[in-house]
C-alpha cells in the first residue's frame, strides 16, 4: 500500500526503474518505448550520460544558493544561452516548471501595466481549449472546461475566444486563410467588448498540446493576432511550455509563425526531465519599464534559477545544438507523421492526423464523414493507454478534446533521438494498441 496521494487512487501503476535511451524500464524488466516523452518533456530521452555529469558536477560545487542573496555561475550562462536565440527577448526568469512560469507571465504582465500607471487593466484573454497549467492562474486563463469546473469560484475572471482548430471549425464555404482571420478577429471583439484599456494581453499555445492534440493555427492566425495586440497595445504572450524548446523543429514554436510575444513561457524540453525547471523569457520593452519604475518583481519563489536545474538544462540545450538534433526532429517527425498517414488515414475510427516536427496528434471519431466523436463516457482514452503499455509503448491518450467533454486523441511528442527503427517500433506498436482497443469496446 502506498503512502503518496498519486493522480488516481485507484491506479495501479508499474514501477519505473531505469530508463536508457527511448526507453523506460519496469521492476519487471518490461520495456517501454517512451513516444510521449512523459508529457513531451524527454527530448534527450533517458539515461544521457553528459547530462548527469553535468549534474553531478553541479552538486560537487554547489548545490543551491538563494536568489535574495546570489546569483550562480550556471543560471547565468543557462540564461547568457537562451536569449540570443529567443525570438526577441531581453531577459529570463527561471522557475520549476511550466505553471510556475505562466504565473510569473501573469503577474509581470499586470505589474508591467501597474508600473505604466494603467492600473485599470486586469482582464486576460486566452482560449477555449487550452491549458497553461495547474495553478490558480494558470488554471483560470486555461480553457478546458472540465479542469475549470470544480475550481471555478476560486478563478480570477478570464475571457476565452475560439480557439484556431481547422479540421473541427473551418466552414466549407471559408479558404483557410480566411478562417484563421475570423477566428483572430474574435480577439478585437473580445477586447472591443471588455475595453482596450481593461485588458492586460492575450495568452495562447503556439500549437496547442495535451489538451487538443498537438494542433497548429492556419497561416496567417498568429500575425493577425501579433498586429491586434499592438493595435490595442495589449500584451501578447506566448505559453510554449509544450511545443517550445524545439518540439516543433525551431526552438521557439513562434518561429514558425514570424511573430514575437512579449512574454513567452517554456519548461518540459529545456531540462528534458533531468530536472524540474521552466522560464519566463521577456521583452526589452517590459523590462525596461519595470527597470526605470520599481525595479522589483514582485514575485519569486524559493528555488528559482536553481542551479541543479540549469545546469540540466544548459547541459541539455547545449547537446541539442551540437548534435543538430533539431534536423533531426523535422527529418523524423516529417517521417513519423507520413508513417502514421499510412498507417491510419483509411481508418474508420481516425479522423484527423496532425502535427508538427515531433509533436503529432491522433484524432479519434466515431464516424469519420460527419467528424462525430465518440459518446464522451466511453473512455476511450484510458482503454488506449493501457493496451499501449501492455504493448511496450508509451503515447498520451486524452479526452475532452473538442470541448473539454467530447472528443479522444493520441499525442507523440518522442525523444528528439529517434531514429527510424523507433518509427517503425512505434508504428507497430500504436496499431496493436488501437486493434486491440476497438476490439475491446465493440466497434470493429
Ligand atoms: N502550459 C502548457 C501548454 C502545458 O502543456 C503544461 C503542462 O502540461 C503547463 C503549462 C503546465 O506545466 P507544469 O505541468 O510543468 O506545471
Amino acid at each position: 500500500m502506498s503512502n503518496i496521494l498519486h493522480r488516481h487512487t485507484q491506479a495501479s501503476l508499474p514501477t519505473a526503474v531505469r530508463g536508457e535511451g527511448v526507453y523506460l524500464y519496469d521492476s519487471d524488466g518490461k520495456q517501454y518505448l517512451d513516444a510521449c516523452g512523459g508529457a513531451a518533456v524527454s527530448c534527450l530521452g533517458h539515461g544521457n550520460q553528459e547530462v548527469i555529469e553535468a549534474i553531478k558536477a553541479q552538486a560537487d560545487k554547489m548545490a543551491y544558493a538563494h536568489t535574495a542573496f546570489f546569483t550562480s555561475d550556471v543560471a547565468e550562462e543557462l540564461a547568457d544561452f537562451l536569449m540570443p536565440r529567443s525570438p526577441g527577448m531581453s531577459k529570463v526568469y527561471f522557475v520549476s516548471g511550466g505553471s510556475e512560469a505562466m504565473e510569473a507571465a501573469l503577474k509581470l504582465a499586470r505589474q508591467y501595466f501597474v508600473e505604466r500607471g494603467e492600473t485599470g487593466r486586469r482582464h486576460f484573454i486566452a482560449r477555449k481549449q487550452s491549458y497553461h497549467g495547474n495553478t490558480l492562474g494558470a488554471l483560470a486563463v486555461g480553457g478546458n472546461e472540465w479542469r475549470r469546473e470544480q475550481f471555478k469560484p476560486m478563478l480570477i475572471e478570464t475571457h476565452h475566444i475560439s480557439p484556431c482548430y481547422a479540421y473541427r471549425d473551418q466552414l466549407t464555404t471559408e479558404s483557410e486563410y480566411n478562417y484563421g482571420q475570423r477566428v483572430a478577429n474574435e480577439l478585437e471583439d473580445k477586447i472591443d467588448e471588455l475595453g482596450s484599456d481593461t485588458v492586460i494581453g492575450f495568452i495562447a499555445e503556439p500549437m496547442v498540446g495535451a489538451t487538443s492534440g498537438a494542433v497548429a493555427a492556419v497561416p496567417g492566425y498568429f500575425k493577425r493576432v501579433r498586429e491586434i495586440c499592438d493595435a490595442h497595445g495589449i500584451l501578447l504572450i506566448l505559453d510554449e511550455v509544450m511545443c517550445g524548446m524545439g518540439r516543433t523543429g525551431t526552438l521557439f514554436a513562434c518561429e514558425q509563425e514570424s511573430i514575437q510575444p512579449d512574454i513567452v513561457a517554456v519548461a518540459k524540453a529545456l531540462g528534458g526531465g533531468y530536472q524540474p525547471i521552466g522560464a519566463m523569457l521577456l521583452s526589452e520593452e517590459i523590462y525596461s519599464v519595470i527597470e526605470s519604475g520599481s525595479g522589483f518583481f514582485q514575485h519569486g519563489h524559493t528555488y528559482l534559477s536553481h542551479p541543479m536545474t540549469c545546469a540540466a538544462a544548459l547541459a541539455v540545450q547545449t547537446i541539442v545544438e551540437r548534435d543538430h538534433l533539431l534536423d533531426n526532429v523535422v527529418d523524423k517527425g516529417s517521417k513519423l507523421l507520413s508513417h502514421l498517414q499510412s498507417l491510419f488515414s483509411e481508418h474508420p475510427y481516425v479522423g484527423d492526423i496532425r502535427g508538427r516536427g515531433l509533436f503529432i496528434g491522433l484524432e479519434f471519431v466515431q464516424d469519420k464523414a460527419n467528424k462525430t466523436p465518440f459518446d464522451p463516457s466511453l473512455p476511450l482514452h484510458k482503454i488506449v493507454k493501457q493496451a499501449s503499455m501492455a504493448a511496450g509503448l508509451m503515447c498520451y491518450p486524452m479526452s475532452g478534446t473538442i470541448d473539454g467533454r467530447l472528443g479522444h486523441h493520441i499525442l507523440f511528442a518522442p525523444p528528439y533521438t529517434i531514429q527510424n527503427q523507433h518509427i517503425d517500433e512505434i508504428g507497430d506498436k500504436i496499431t496493436q494498441a488501437i486493434k486491440h482497443s476497438f476490439q475491446q469496446v465493440g466497434v470493429v
